[in-house]
């Protein structure tokens, strides 16, 4: 078979040159546009879509997992407490009624979670973009990031208007799979996906439930191909592992999961039910992260360190308490880059802790902080002065260090059923 290739390059005007440019409107992103902006950054958010949001909106992921340690205390505030309350403005109210009023001031086993309406939530973040001061470019896919050595110079951009450069003093790779600086040839880590693909419809059931109710939220339900959870249990034998990292890759987890259910609805009589939103993005969890100057690993469960930049929860167990090293989030040997979110550096279920929404509001907040803060200074975005950079996020709401009065006697952590003392490398 004969080896083919084709030359592909042109020179490019700068387009535009911002402080900050954010790559990817998920969740992440927008709290890091926010924050750079609100900061004084000339900032742009690029997204390839047409919503913000990302998994928690076009992803259909409408539920902020819990943001308190179990026994009624919340661990996680700053943008993730404020947006968890703007969801429920306007959009479904689903707060438990311990949490109605902010932290209970009692002992509740009342979790703090939040569904809020996709669609609706989205609508808020395109709100508080147009607030900041941001400026955004939906529908633009941030490509190859154009780097001089380990100094990062802006990034190319495809968009209807074709090839286009944006320079830009401080990126922030906020694509969920940290796309853009895989792309540069930052070291990134690659992860595995279970199988997992969840719709939404409305039956003539839902509807009868919302009018009895009186409340609109009722009237959803979920319809699934794969429905497999984070741990991977009943994961089909023969099914494999999505990287979730080529176009081929997609294709084969979308058309199976379209076809199961398909297989679904042609068994059901279709004058009762209507699929009436399908997701607009992979539902992978875990596809790439930052390979950065610190990974998040189970066995952190209550460690405090020195650089932190947000305490979180464990969000399936009680009383697990982490905090989030800025090191999560930066390479020292890169002077301008700096990731957050689903990419943020975690092994085993260290990753999961920290790509769930609440807590990857929390790092894009602390990024677009860390950006500014670092241009401010006139230094790397690993080097800024941690001291004013918590400093920063604690005027934001931030809890930085957890309260060693929350940390419980026992402090054995027991992950999904087991002791993480057993788990290898934090891998479950
Ligand atoms: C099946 C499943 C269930 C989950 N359940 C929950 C749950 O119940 N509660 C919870 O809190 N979390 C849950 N999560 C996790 C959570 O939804 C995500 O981890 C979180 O929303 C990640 O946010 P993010 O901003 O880091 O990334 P993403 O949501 O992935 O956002 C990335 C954004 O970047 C854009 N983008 C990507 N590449 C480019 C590019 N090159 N140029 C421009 N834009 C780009 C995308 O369009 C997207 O908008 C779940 C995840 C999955 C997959």
């Amino acid at each position: 078979m004969s080896e083919r290739s084709v030359t592909y390059c042109k020179r490019l005007t700068v387009k535009k040159e911002y402080d900050v440019i954010v790559c990817g409107g998920g969740v992440a992103g927008v709290a890091a546009a926010v924050s750079a902006a609100k900061n004084g950054c000339s900032t742009l958010l690029l997204e390839k879509s047409n919503i913000l949001g990302g998994l928690g909106t076009l992803g259909l992921i409408n539920l902020f997992v819990p943001m308190c340690n179990g026994r009624g205390k919340q661990i996680i505030f700053g943008l993730a407490e404020k947006w968890l309350r703007l969801s429920a403005e306007l959009g479904f109210d689903t707060i438990p009624e311990d949490w109605k009023e902010g932290e209970p001031g009692k002992y509740t086993e009342q979790r703090y979670v939040q569904r809020y309406s996709p669609a609706i939530f989205a609508y808020q973040l395109t709100e508080e973009i147009v607030k900041c001061g941001a400026d955004i470019l939906f529908d633009c896919m941030a490509a190859d990031p154009v780097m001089e050595g380990e100094l990062c110079r802006g990034v190319i951009t495809e968009s209807k208007a074709g090839t286009e450069f944006y320079g830009c003093r401080m990126l922030i790779d906020t694509t969920g799979d940290c796309d853009v600086l895989r792309r540069g040839g930052i070291p990134t880590v690659t992860g595995e996906n279970f199988f997992t693909f969840s719709a939404k419809m409305v039956t003539l059931d839902g509807c009868r439930r919302a009018l009895e109710k009186n409340d609109i939220q009722h009237i959803y339900s979920g319809i699934s191909g794969g429905g497999i959870n984070l741990f991977g249990d009943g994961q089909p034998v023969d099914m494999p592992r999505w990287s979730g990292l080529s176009a081929e890759e997609v294709t084969d987890y979308i058309i199976t999961n379209h076809l199961l259910i398909l297989k679904q609805l042609k068994e059901t009589n279709r004058k009762t039910r209507e699929v009436v939103t399908t997701p607009g993005m992979p539902q992978f969890r875990t596809t790439a992260h930052l390979k950065a100057d610190y990974s998040l690993k189970v066995a952190d469960a209550y460690r405090h360190f020195d650089d932190s930049v947000c305490a979180i929860n464990d969000f399936e167990h009680r009383d697990h308490l982490f905090e989030v090293p800025l090191r999560c989030l930066t390479r020292a040997d890169y002077p301008n880059i700096i990731t957050a979110g689903r990419s943020a550096d975690g092994t085993g279920y260290g990753w999961d802790l920290l790509r769930v929404i609440p807590p990857a509001i929390l790092t894009g907040q602390a990024a677009g902080e860390a950006a500014s803060l670092a241009l401010r200074t006139k230094r790397t975005v690993a080097a800024v002065d941690i001291r004013i950079l918590q400093n920063n996020l604690e005027k934001e709401n931030v809890m930085v260090h957890f309260p060693d009065e929350y940390v419980p006697e026992d402090k054995t952590v027991v992950i999904h059923g087991r002791n993480a003392a057993e788990i290898e490398g934090g891998h479950l």
